[in-house]
């Protein structure tokens, strides 16, 4: 999306909480990949109309999106992985400070490697995919069996900044990263057991739902 119309609607977006906007601030300090405004803005309005009770986030950086989606769902629970020590650490400072901070349980360690704890709080009926672009089929692989009869998989930055769009890719790394998203978005789409939209909002959001047993 052009700019301008980006920033027309950052412009009237609703004012955040302050400990939210500390943290916005500090993504922007330290350079955290935190989900752009109006992409967290887009997904949290499909929340709302989800009303997921449980949700399952891998990717929590240094915890924002995991509190705004626990502010906005008072009643849900949102466990959330990171395997970033650093990360990790600064992420229990900020949940610490919120009430809603008490809803999330956060877990240290690699997506790929904590299935097993993960699963003893599951069912999810929603999980949100925000971690390495490389690994989101894997991560698909091996949570989507946790979902709920009804539900959805969001996954981040399934766009790249519009890069999958490119026919050439000059860096290395970035190619094999753009082919690696080309290939799961297109995996997704064909995905027998879900239906997907993909939203060229933010980094581009992919919204998969479980299509369950009647139809
Ligand atoms: N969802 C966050 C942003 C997440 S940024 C928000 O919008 O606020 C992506 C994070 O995923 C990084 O902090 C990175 O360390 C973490 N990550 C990447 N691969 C991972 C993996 N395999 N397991 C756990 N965390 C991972
Ligand atoms: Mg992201």
């Amino acid at each position: 999306m052009n700019e301008q119309v980006i920033g027309y609607i950052e412009s009237i977006v609703k004012i955040r909480p302050a400990l939210i906007t500390e943290m916005e601030q500090y993504a922007v300090v330290h350079s955290v990949p935190i989900m752009e405004l109006v992409g967290i803005e887009a997904l949290l309005g499909m929340l709302r109309i989800q009303q997921p009770k449980r949700i399952l986030e891998i990717g929590t950086a240094i915890g924002y999106s995991a509190l705004r989606m626990a502010e906005v769902l008072p009643k849900a629970t949102v466990v959330t992985l990171e395997r970033d020590e650093g990360r990790f650490e600064a992420a229990q400072g900020f949940l610490s400070r919120s009430p809603d901070g008490k809803r999330v349980v956060s877990i240290f360690g690699d997506a790929l490697e904590v299935a097993v704890e993960v699963e003893k709080h599951g069912p999810y009926d929603a999980i949100f995919i925000d971690a390495a672009k490389g690994q989101y089929l894997k991560f698909f692989e091996l949570y989507s069996s946790m979902l709920s009869e009804n539900g959805v998989v969001y996954s981040d930055n399934v766009l790249f900044k519009g890069l999958v769009a490119e026919e050439q890719v000059e860096q290395k790394r970035i190619r094999n990263m753009v082919k690696k998203l080309q290939n799961y978005n297109a995996w997704l789409m064909n995905h027998e057991e879900f239906d997907t939209s993909i939203l060229p909002v933010g980094d581009g959001i992919a919204i998969s739902k479980k299509r369950g047993e009647q139809r």
